[in-house]
């Protein structure tokens, strides 16, 4: 029996920003099932990590009640699943109970004072758990089998938070295992992973590419789309270079180059594990989803 290619669809926070702009990622993984198999890796909402950084370093009283960072992301995020789902799905609690985690995490002064960068990196991890939660309710809310994956369970990394470092043979057969034990599609978080002591990591600023890399990779994917909000990798960042061009195709050694010197549309070491190997990595723009982006 012939087995269907793989496809990872990796959204980042720019393809996550409203309601809409979810809808639209969820279809085009729907439309992916009937002759693919879809893996979807997720970043935050845009703008969460931001704020989730800003929470962490931030001075916050320790007072009774959460401060207000919390309760403007948790109205943010239940409001974005009762609009896409409905407040009686049974995913809503999990989703409630990230923001419970959060609080509690937030107000651990004894695991703050005693590794404040582990403490902060399970923090930032909110950010994906609850939107992996999302885009799978929602997959599932329209009849189509996923389940939201959180990578700490199957990136496997060292401990140094904020930018840690991969064990490239582990989580290889770890990201196998879990995604061939999942039924359905696998919602996986991107920027996370977990140390020995099974403590959250995170894989540094814009990680999420790279766990997709990590997943096209494990699983010999065919394809991995990297939907972003340009045009593909353009001849320089358009917020600085407005008349910045789409590049049609670039090789593995140009985009290596491209990143390595900011290029931050791709996290530099996506490609890494996807080198001489046939996975055609792709660029797209959901913003503009007709354009065909960048080839690599
Ligand atoms: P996402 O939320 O999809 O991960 P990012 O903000 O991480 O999005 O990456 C997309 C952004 O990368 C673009 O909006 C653009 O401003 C920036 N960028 C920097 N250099 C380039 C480049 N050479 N080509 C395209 N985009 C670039
Ligand atoms: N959410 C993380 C960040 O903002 C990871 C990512 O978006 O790739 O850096
Ligand atoms: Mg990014």
């Amino acid at each position: 029996m012939k087995t269907s290619p793989t496809h990872v669809l990796k959204f980042g926070g720019s393809s996550l920003q409203t309601t809409d702009l979810i809808r639209q990622a969820a279809e085009l993984v729907s439309a992916r099932t009937n002759n693919t198999r879809p893996v979807v890796v997720v970043s935050a909402i845009d703008g969460v990590t931001d704020q989730l950084i800003a929470l962490a370093d931030g001075n916050f009283e320790n007072t009774d009640s959460p401060p207000p960072q919390i309760t403007q992301l948790k109205q943010q995020h239940l409001e974005y699943f009762d609009t896409l789902i409905s407040a009686d799905h049974p995913n809503r609690p999990l989703l409630n109970d990230l923001f419970t985690e959060l609080e509690a995490i937030t107000k651990d002064q004894i695991f703050r004072k005693n590794n404040r960068y582990a403490w902060r990196d399970q923090l930032l991890s909110i950010g994906e758990r609850a939107s992996a939660l999302i885009f799978a309710s929602l997959l599932s809310h329209w009849d189509i089998p996923a389940h939201a994956r959180e990578a700490q369970h199957f990136i496997k990394t060292d401990s140094s938070f904020g930018r840690a470092q991969v064990d490239l043979d582990t989580t290889r057969n770890l990201i196998q295992q879990a995604v061939s034990s999942a039924d359905g599609i696998p919602v996986i978080t991107g920027f996370i992973g977990s140390n020995d002591d099974k403590q959250i990591t995170t894989l540094g600023r814009s990680g999420s590419d790279y766990t997709a890399g990590l997943v096209a990779s494990a699983l010999d994917a065919e394809r991995l789309e990297i939907w972003t909000d340009v045009n593909g990798v353009l001849t320089a960042d358009p917020k600085w270079v407005p008349g910045a061009e789409s590049i049609q195709q670039l090789s593995f050694a140009d985009i290596s180059e491209l990143s390595a010197h900011g290029a931050n549309v791709i996290h530099p070491q996506t490609i890494r594990p996807l080198q001489n190997t046939d996975t055609a990595v792709v660029v797209k723009n959901s913003h503009n989803p007709v354009h065909p982006g960048t080839l690599i």
